[in-house]
């Protein structure tokens, strides 16, 4: 979880690209903003090809390379995550608080789970003696209903 200048926790829900462009260290062009909303608004974990196509629609002159450069950059500053999946190709994540993965499996699409309030994976691992979790980085496979993948979900 990032915390901003106030103190405030920033979470995916309260991030903007304002502010992800401030931690970036970059100037805001209309090619980040574009790049940047796309990923706040999808839930699903997009691929550079699908982030592309969605920029397009809020800024039809993008290009394919303006897209995988900021989305690079911005993974490499980890203020977004870059997933592997497979072989597949690379898929990003803008939720940067602690969460694994579950793929569907009829869509390949990719939902956030979260531990449940109050547990942490000392709870629900058995883990040897001396075994400290710092991050968790897991994916599971199954069935989600349509209704977990749109936009508007939390
Ligand atoms: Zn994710």
């Amino acid at each position: 979880m990032h915390t901003n200048t106030s103190g405030k926790e920033v979470t995916r829900s309260t991030a903007t690209p304002a502010y992800i462009v401030r931690r970036a260290g970059v100037r805001m062009t209309r090619q980040r903003r574009a790049v940047i909303e796309v990923l706040l608004k999808s839930y699903d974990h997009p691929t550079a090809a699908q982030i592309y196509e969605r920029a397009k629609e809020l800024l039809p002159g993008i290009s394919l390379a303006t897209v995988y450069n900021c989305i690079e950059s911005l993974a490499a500053q980890r203020l977004i995550n870059q997933l592997h999946f497979d072989n597949g190709p690379c898929r990003f994540c803008p939720n940067v608080e602690p969460h694994v993965h579950v793929m569907d499996d009829a869509s390949n699409r990719v939902l956030d789970v979260q531990l449940k309030e109050g547990l942490t994976p000392e709870d629900v691992f058995e883990l040897p003696e001396g075994v400290h979790i710092k991050s968790m980085e897991a994916y599971l496979r199954g069935e989600i209903p349509e209704n977990c993948l749109t936009e508007n979900k939390k």
